[in-house]
């Protein structure tokens, strides 16, 4: 088929020979104006065919270069139906493809800078007490936004050279409102009206696509309730190839029992019986390396504190070990048979000493 015998013309015509060419002929084959006929559908498809390599200089000296053979094209599959030709007909403006298909051309989307850095992800897990001193390892399900495999996180695949499908190789995009017409440089193609690559299908042209996913996390020794570990570049995929974002997780520590935590201090009440505190006693207490044997000195007082150096939390990015307090609490013994209590008043004989002489000295008034 030759270019230039469809639409009329001299090899030596220049572009706006094509441009006026085609106008002429493109009006006069239009489906919309010759409904239901096959003869003008064909030769309007042929019309369109050459101008769309004529009115490209590139691609017309190509064309030209190879004798008259068209470079591969994309099959066209535009509807033919129900527009309008009045407000552009014999408007100088109006002189493309383009402005005849206005509408269809319509909408599109903004294309987006390259390389945006993805977004990080949050996420909390819950971890007892114990694996909080000892540090652990979490398998957390979370749903991210992974880079696209089939593109590589691109958005678009390189496929040949051809005619933009949004422009149809025009560069731009009009359409008509009343008497106006707008138009706007072809965002698909950037303006050149070929097209080099073609949208991702995987991924829409994202450049990524969500995905299910567990990621293993290591939590380390010492770490507090609250407290946060980053998983650098497990978060959402950047766009069009960007950076990944990080995954945070702020960790919720179980209460312990026992242990009450400061910093990286532990503290622990220890319940005392009245006889161990009075003559002395080695006893189990609870670490978080395990019970230990501690000697409790004759004559302990209640709420009297030991401090067991290093027994506390393990240091965590530099920080000190903590220590173990331990407070005693004078616990009584439930005294139920009479030889018990018989023993404690000859004790209480025996022991005369005022336990509230301080009261008296102090002058407070205590008979009421
Ligand atoms: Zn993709
Ligand atoms: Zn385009």
């Amino acid at each position: 088929m030759d270019f230039y015998i469809v639409l009329g013309l001299e090899p030596s015509a220049t572009l706006s020979d094509v441009k006026r060419a085609y106008r002429r002929l493109a009006r006069k084959h239009h489906p919309g104006i010759n409904p239901g006929d096959r003869t003008s559908m064909a030769v309007f498809r042929r019309v369109n065919e050459a101008y769309q390599i004529l009115s490209d200089p590139e691609q017309r000296r190509r064309y030209d270069a190879r004798g008259g053979v068209p470079d591969p094209q994309p099959e066209s599959s535009l509807e033919f139906q129900g527009f309008d030709f009045s407000a552009s007909a014999g408007a100088e403006t109006a002189s493309t493809f383009g402005d005849l298909f206005a509408d269809v051309f319509q909408g599109g989307d903004e294309v987006d800078g390259p390389g945006a850095g993805g977004t990080d992800l949050h996420l909390s897990i819950r971890i007892s007490f114990d694996e909080s001193i000892r540090g652990t390892e979490r398998s957390v399900a979370l749903v991210r936004l992974e880079r696209c495999t089939v593109c590589r996180g691109a958005g678009v695949l390189r496929a040949t050279e051809g005619r933009c499908n949004d422009c149809l190789g025009t560069g731009s995009l009009r359409w008509v409102r009343g008497h106006m017409v707008f138009s706007r440089s072809c965002t698909h193609c950037g303006g050149s009206g070929r097209q080099q690559h073609r949208t991702c299908e995987r991924c829409r042209g994202e450049g990524s696509v969500r995905q299910s996913e567990s990621v293993s996390v290591r939590i380390p020794p010492g770490i507090a309730d609250g407290g946060r570990v980053r998983v650098p570049e497990r978060g959402h995929a950047g766009r069009r190839g960007g950076k990944p974002g990080d995954l945070y997780l702020t960790v919720e520590v179980e209460p312990h029992p026992l242990f009450r935590r400061d910093g990286n201090d532990l503290h622990l009440v220890l319940p005392v019986a009245v006889h161990e505190a009075a003559l002395g006693a080695k006893i189990e207490v609870p670490t978080p390396d395990g019970p230990r044997r501690v000697r409790v000195p004759a004559g302990t007082q209640s709420g009297q504190r030991f401090r067991l150096r290093r027994r506390g939390v393990p240091a965590l990015r530099g920080g000190q070990v903590g220590d173990l307090f331990v407070e005693v609490r004078l616990v009584l013994p439930h005294v139920v048979d009479e030889r018990s209590k018989a023993l404690l008043r000859e004790f209480g004989k025996l022991n005369k000493d005022n336990v509230r002489k301080d009261f008296e000295t102090s002058g407070r008034d205590v008979s009421e």
